[in-house]
């Protein structure tokens, strides 16, 4: 028997008795996670903040709370999907950014990256930093390009690139990162000025390009905007809504960058035939957009006093929207939003529909997940009624070490 059919033979006789229609409910709409009781900290409701995600935690940078006299959480938060506990991560050096909100945020490799950012007044005190936090040393290093000098080459057409050019000081930019681990970032605000630019930082390298368009091949880059979500998929990093003052915008047309040519295109969008009536997602900014399989799921956002709780599905590869059956619990904006490779979604924080800062933390199963997974999670909820879920009872039990993982909570001591 493989190690992890001991799982799936553990947790079986917990489930077995569910139905398919219990499945649905259990994993088929929002559910909010309880703090667990025994947690000693948890991070407070917060607006503004970034989160990404692994397959078992969830990491939260930053946010702000007006209701606290503007207060700033330049902070990094872990979330135990398994354990469900939180953990504030060591900043011993203190080097965390206080440009904490609307950053733009990712995990590569064992690391979180962090880019830009807005201090309280916003836009008064931006970051152009590039920061790295090692989840192996705990400590967050500055990433720089060590040449100052730059160079520009032009195309015939009138495109360029300029070498070591990095990207003005701002916030609500969006950022991707590629297979051969080259950061795509585009557009955002100075607060007084919304920047159409597109930078490159190549990590291994450590360098930055900046990318300028000639008359033609600038005919379907997106307009400046911020606070819009940027998704990679295949080839192609998507640009979705957004906003600047006197405009917030839809998704009847997208806008994406073919990231091995460097070249805008636009991608004219329809409706699923099931939803009727041409219908797609009114205009929006302050959203969250995550990608699962081939699709992106759209969650919540406003445009001007209008919020959504509505939840959107664009199939990347028929360009079709379709409304979900499944709505978030209220409307919500200025949340975070990330999903694991077995489609659990996660919505931490946000602005709700009474405009008060939350600290809630949903969770959505895009799909009914897997026996293994369902399994694991009999196994993880028997042995905490228990209270033995520990690695011990795990190995005796012959659980699989990468499932041992799951449990460990523990930080480095501080100093
Ligand atoms: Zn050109």
């Amino acid at each position: 028997m493989s190690i992890n059919c001991v799982i799936v033979v553990i947790g079986y006789n917990y489930i077995e008795e569910r139905c398919f229609m219990s499945l649905i409910v259990m994993f088929g709409t929002f559910q909010k996670i309880e703090p667990c009781l025994t947690m000693l900290e948890s991070p407070e409701p917060r607006s503004g903040h970034r989160m990404c995600a692994t397959d078992n935690f969830l990491y939260v940078f930053g946010g702000y709370d007006a209701a606290k006299s503007n207060i700033l959480y330049n902070e990094l938060w872990r979330y135990n999907m398994t354990t469900k506990r939180w953990v504030k991560l060591p900043d011993n050096n203190r080097s965390a950014p206080i440009e904490c909100t609307s950053n733009s945020m990712l995990l590569w490799r064992n690391n979180i990256i962090i880019y830009g950012g807005s201090g309280y007044p916003f836009g008064v005190t931006n970051s152009s930093k590039l920061l790295m936090y090692s989840l192996k040393y705990y400590k967050w290093i500055e990433l720089v390009d060590k040449i100052h000098e730059t160079r520009t080459k032009c195309k015939e057409c009138g495109c360029s690139t300029t070498l070591h050019e990095s990207p003005t000081a701002k916030y609500g930019q969006s950022m991707i990162i590629t297979q051969d681990s080259k950061l795509v970032i585009y557009a955002g605000t100075t607060g007084t000025a919304f920047v159409q630019e597109l930078h490159t930082y190549h990590l291994y390298k450590q360098r930055w390009k900046s990318y300028k368009f000639c008359e033609q091949h600038s005919l379907a880059q997106p307009k400046s905007r911020y606070r819009h979500e940027g998704i990679l998929y295949k080839n192609d990093y998507f640009i979705l809504g957004g906003c600047v003052l006197e405009e917030t915008f839809g998704f009847e047309k997208i806008h994406s960058l073919d990231i091995s040519r460097m070249l805008w295109e636009k991608h004219c969008c329809s409706s699923d035939v099931y939803s009727g009536d041409n219908k797609l997602p009114q205009p929006r900014r302050h959203h969250s957009c995550t990608l699962y399989k081939h699709n992106i799921y759209m969650i919540g956002g406003s445009v001007y006093d209008n919020n959504f709780l509505d939840v959107w599905l664009l199939n990347l590869d028929t360009m079709k929207w379709k409304k979900d059956f499944r709505c978030f619990p209220y409307a919500v904006r200025f949340h975070a939003a990330a999903v694991t490779s077995a489609g659990c979604l996660y919505v931490f924080g946000g602005v709700d529909s009474k405009q008060q800062r939350v600290s809630d933390l949903h969770v959505l199963w895009l799909e009914p997940p897997s026996l293994l997974e369902q399994s694991w999670m009999a196994v993880v909820k028997l042995l905490q009624q228990n209270r033995a879920l520990n690695t011990k009872v795990l190995m005796e039990l012959g659980v699989p070490k990468t499932f041992l993982l799951r449990i460990d909570d523990s930080i480095p001591p501080a100093g």
